[in-house]
């Protein structure tokens, strides 16, 4: 029977990783492993190719976690010494293991090298150790099990080190714990973070299994039911009430709590179901909106056009903006955003139409307007106009505006449905 709560961290041994010359690929894919199997990961670290800083970091990760993940320096070269230094803290000795000196010998036989004599120390295994065929590439892996602690040696390639621990390191940490992770996510717009923090600080204060966690995105706030449990089922047990709970308090603002659905593809679907089509008429995204819309599949039967409207002339000419109003509000303005999708020269009897226009960095005349943005939505002839004042660089306060015209039109489309509703 395992243990409930395994706890694990992981050691990526390398200098290259500690100069920035490589990326630590191998610690993000461990983690989430890791997490798929149930168990906790609390640490990960660094270390050069350095005898003593690596003793010292398995000796602080042995008092601490339960199973270390260690990725790197097993190969045949002097600076390799993760398996050496491994075998000192777990006062291991060594033998030739033959099996893994014959799989050596016929690797470099097949394609051809000559084996130096360095290369058999990668067929030197601890006494008591778990040898980790290595498929890929000549170091076999290890795990050496160690005063009810697990230290797991795997080589440093991705190509590697990805393939041992799905064949053999896997099978064997499922063994030590019973518990399957499972999490769902809730997709909240229109509320800010902290708002949205604050609407469900009671569950968060008191929450341990499921888990909440919020994460601000551009936009939207992604709210984190994880639990851990014996089996998948179970885990869907624990979920489910905190995840119909999230959707009492967000209401509307829930916009999916499904994994792969983004809010472009949640307005799309929304739109399908009411067989309606949209339009956008856009100023300081340049088609952002209209390219969101466009990067789901399907999007074909909602969406009808897409106006880059940049100068004031394209305004008045293609969008119908008048020239008084531009003259007297200026391009940014509730009332440019206002005529801007009141009725579109190109209108081509769209249902629902968004406009965008704003500041996406500090205009000459008025540097303080930076960010400033009106976003707007004719829906079934109801416009909305909303101002925004987002932060950030030109791409960022792009972004941001992009995806809060989505959220408006998402918005009132809802409104414009429920009245229908209500009305008959
Ligand atoms: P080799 O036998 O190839 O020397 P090794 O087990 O000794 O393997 P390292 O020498 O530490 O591993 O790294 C070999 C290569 O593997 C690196 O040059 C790098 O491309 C890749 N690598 C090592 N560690 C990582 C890591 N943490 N994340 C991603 N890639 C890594
Ligand atoms: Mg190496």
């Amino acid at each position: 029977m395992g243990n409930k709560n395994v706890t694990a961290e992981i050691i990526a041994v390398g200098t290259e990783i500690l100069l920035g010359n490589i990326v630590n690929t191998n610690a993000a894919y461990l983690a989430e492993k890791l997490s798929e199997l149930g168990i906790s990961c609390f640490y990960q670290s660094v270390v050069g190719d350095n005898a003593e800083r690596l003793e010292d970091t398995i000796r602080l990760a042995l008092q601490r976690s339960d199973v270390i993940l260690l990725s790197g320096g097993l190969g045949p070269t002097e600076d390799d010494l993760t398996k050496e230094t491994a075998c000192k803290v777990a006062g291991a000795k060594m033998y030739c293991h033959e099996e893994s000196k014959a799989r050596l010998i016929a690797y470099f036989e097949k394609r051809g090298l000559t084996l130096t004599e360095n290369n058999y120390k990668q067929a030197m295994i601890p006494e008591g150790g778990i040898v980790l065929t290595n498929n890929n590439g000549t170091a076999p892996g290890v795990i050496i099990p160690f005063e009810n602690k697990h230290i797991i040696l795997m080589p440093g390639p991705p190509g590697e080190l990805k393939p041992m621990f799905e064949e053999s390191v896997a099978p064997y940490l499922r063994k030590l714990t019973p518990d399957v992770i499972l999490s769902q996510t809730v997709k909240v717009c229109s509320v800010g973070e902290s708002m949205a923090e604050t609407m469900i600080a009671d569950l968060i204060d008191t929450q341990d299994n499921p888990s909440i966690a919020t994460y601000a995105k551009t936009g939207e706030v992604h709210i984190r039911v994880t639990a851990k449990a014996e089996n998948e089922a179970q885990a869907e047990k624990l979920i489910k009430p905190v995840v119909r709970e999230l959707k009492n308090r967000f209401g509307n603002n829930v916009y999916t709590t499904r994994e792969d659905v983004s809010l472009e593809a949640a307005v799309v679907e929304l739109l399908k179901s009411c067989d309606m089509k949209i339009m956008t008429v856009e100023s300081c995204t340049g088609g952002m909106v209209a390219s969101k819309i466009v990067n789901v599949p399907g999007a074909s039967e909602v969406f009808k056009c897409g106006l880059v409207t940049y100068s004031n002339k394209a305004k008045r000419k293609l969008a119908g903006v008048k020239k008084s109003t531009l003259e007297k509000y200026t391009a940014v303005s509730k009332e440019t955003a206002y005529e801007m999708v009141k009725s579109p020269e190109v209108w081509q009897k769209a249902d629902v139409i968004v406009g965008v226009t704003g500041y996406a960095s500090a205009p000459e005349e008025d540097p303080s307007k930076a960010g400033l943005v009106y976003v707007s939505c004719n829906a079934c002839g109801k416009i909305t106009v909303k101002e925004f004042k987002f932060s950030g660089n030109r791409a960022k306060v792009r972004e941001s505006a992009a995806v809060q015209a989505l959220v408006l039109a998402r918005q009132c489309l809802l409104e414009a449905l429920s009245e229908k509703t209500f009305g008959e």
